[in-house]
């Protein structure tokens, strides 16, 4: 695959593989709390593959989080996707 330099890519916190900016979306942590990324402090990114995989996001997500709660995370995680898919 020919590399295409003028396309920003992102790293997935999850499966670690480089994707366009387009194709991932965008979080934070703030006190160990998921949140929509807003223009604030270090994100990261979760590609559309991932987010279909509870379980291996979680981890992810657990890791960069630095604990929390596994179903909030989750639960915020839906939230942020759907917000996003909205707008
Ligand atoms: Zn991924």
């Amino acid at each position: 695959m020919a590399k295409k330099f003028h396309q920003p890519t992102r790293m997935c916190l999850s499966c670690r593989e480089r994707e366009q900016q387009c194709n991932l979306i965008r979080f934070r942590c703030v006190d160990g709390e998921l949140a929509p990324f807003d223009g604030v402090g270090r994100s990261f990114y979760l590609c559309q593959n991932c987010l279909k995989e509870d379980k291996k996001i979680i981890r992810a997500l657990m890791r960069q989080c630095r604990g929390g709660d596994k179903d909030k995370h989750m639960n915020k995680l839906k939230e942020i996707i759907t917000d996003d898919r909205k707008s």
